[in-house]
């Protein structure tokens, strides 16, 4: 089989390639290992992870949040097998959308291992163990990452779990132990937090969400704190065992001192993930991998010219919506276009409630760079909407160049900071002043009045509600 672009991986990054070569007229296929396209983001990552944060979230609300409101409902009672059944409904509309999107746009979905012959030869092999191999101008390779497990410790998926179980656990936890405070950690701690398990999240390094504005993660641990979730942060664990019924977890404090002993029914380990191409036979079309990812120039073509490789199997943050971008820009490209992708302008955030939300550079980059910069913030406490709705944890926080105004980034801890966020990108891809979004008028009463106010004290430390 002949085709001008093949691309191997149906997630985020594949999927959007794949649509986009179709509609500047491609001829296209996409190879899938697995029975459903959607990758991890719509199968056990994104799409599964955000069906149950609102459900829990729900939940809490229902139970602690309700009676404030005049509502009175008897004591509810969470229903995991319902909310799991829920999650795999929204997960097969998710999916089937995509199926539904191969075919509207007339690309060949071939299910199978995908494998290099040769830099224009894949072969596809079947569960059934039958191949065929596709002749391919271009290759995209999109085959994504799976969870890292502890070198010592590894998922034995009863006791000792990755994300993917523990989207699927038949039980509340009465203890789960999280290794890792980062997205993953801190999303799924608080899932089950809200329902009622005990969570105790240890993290390597000093603080949450270390990877976003140093701001964000302590307050996030004040917020996720009042869940009940504990923290052993500058923890490193040295041991971790499944006991049948319960598994065991040390920890040693980087500072010294006793170690911790945590036990527990679960523990989730969340400490990153791994671009993955077991079984892809980069060595056929002669592409060695470096730090384990596949090396890529800023086309996002490997060294072998014909081939490009985009996602999270290639340098950067593992998001979706950055493999989408990438996969944009390759499909463009191979139309002989000239599209370009800002990486400092891909939004990061974390759906916990309140969510966080982050887009340029934390205050932590802009001092180790020596940029001249300057600061206003914003709490959510002091703006109407956020107490109406009694969401009234969080702040907005913006950092503009001290000379010229130019908003570097926007961190925001609080309810709807993932919707938001998108203005921050917006101002910051025009790039725009402090001042320019300080004089936008923003409709009242609503969340982004925070952003605006925070905006007005880093332009001149002029908040108007504080
Ligand atoms: P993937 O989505 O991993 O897809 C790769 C696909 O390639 C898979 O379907 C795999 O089966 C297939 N494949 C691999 N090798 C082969 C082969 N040889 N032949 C054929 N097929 C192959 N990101 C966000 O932006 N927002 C979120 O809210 C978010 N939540 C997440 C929650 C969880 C629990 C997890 C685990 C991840 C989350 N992510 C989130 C990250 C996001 O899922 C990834 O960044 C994204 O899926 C990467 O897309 P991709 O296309 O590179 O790869
Ligand atoms: P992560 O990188 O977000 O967090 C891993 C955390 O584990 C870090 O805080 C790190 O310091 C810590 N850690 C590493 N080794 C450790 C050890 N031995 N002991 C204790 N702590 C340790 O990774 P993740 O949460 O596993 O998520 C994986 C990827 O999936 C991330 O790249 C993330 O971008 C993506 N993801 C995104 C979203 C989202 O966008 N909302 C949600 C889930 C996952």
């Amino acid at each position: 089989m002949q085709y001008n672009v093949v691309v191997i991986g149906s997630g985020p990054g594949g999927y959007v390639a794949a649509i986009r070569c179709a509609q500047l007229g491609m001829k296209t296929a996409i190879v899938e290992k697995y029975d459903t396209l959607g990758g991890t983001c719509l199968n056990v990552g994104c799409i599964p992870s955000k069906a149950m944060l609102d459900s829990s979230e729900h939940f809490i609300n229902a139970k602690e949040h309700f009676k404030t409101h005049g509502i009175e409902i008897s004591e509810p009672k969470a229903n995991l097998t319902q909310m799991i059944k829920r999650k795999a409904e929204v997960v097969k509309s998710n999916v089937d959308g995509i199926a539904f999107l191969m075919k509207k746009n007339k690309i060949d979905v071939h299910k199978g291992v995908g494998s290099f012959v040769d830099k224009n030869t894949i072969k596809v092999t079947g569960k059934d163990g039958k191949s065929t191999n596709l002749n391919a101008e271009k290759v995209i390779i999109a085959t994504g990452s799976k969870p890292t497990a502890l070198p010592f410790a590894p998922f034995d998926k009863k006791r000792i779990i990755s994300s993917t179980e523990a989207l699927e656990l038949k039980e509340i936890p009465k203890h789960l132990i999280v290794v890792g405070g980062g997205v993953i950690g801190m999303e799924l701690g608080s899932v089950y937090a809200r329902l009622g398990s005990k969570v105790s999240v240890v993290e390597f390094l000093d603080s949450l969400i270390p990877t976003m504005d140093g701001t964000l993660g302590k307050e996030l641990q004040k917020v996720t704190k009042k869940l009940g979730m504990e923290f052993f942060l500058g923890h490193r664990v040295t041991a971790v065992e499944n006991k049948g019924k319960e598994v065991v977890l040390v920890a040693e404090p980087k500072s010294g001192g006793a170690p911790v002993t945590l036990t527990g029914d679960y523990c989730l380990v969340s400490v990153g993930r791994r671009p993955y191409t077991d079984g892809l036979g980069l060595e056929f079309a002669g592409i060695a991998l470096e730090k384990g990812r596949i090396p890529v120039n800023d086309h996002l073509q490997t060294i072998v010219p014909n081939i490009y490789a985009i996602g999270d199997v290639v340098r950067g943050a593992m998001l979706a919506h950055k493999a989408e971008e990438e996969g944009m820009m390759v499909a463009e490209q191979l139309a002989g276009q000239k599209p370009h992708i800002n990486y400092l302008l891909i939004p990061g955030v974390v759906y916990t409630w309140p969510e966080v939300a982050s887009v340029g550079y934390t205050e932590e980059q802009l001092k180790s760079e020596g940029r001249a910069y300057k600061s206003g913030q914003f709490p959510y406490k002091a703006l109407g909407r956020a107490r109406a709705s009694m969401d009234t944890d969080g702040l907005v926080k913006v950092l503009a160049d001290k000379n010229t105004d130019e908003i570097l980034g926007v961190h925001i801890i609080g309810a709807r900071a993932a919707d938001m966020i998108a203005a921050g990108v917006t101002a910051m891809e025009f790039r725009a002043a402090a001042e320019d979004v300080a004089r936008m008028s923003h409709a009242h009463p609503t969340y982004m009045e925070a952003v605006k106010e925070a905006c007005l004290a880093a332009t001149a430390n002029r908040s108007i509600h504080m």
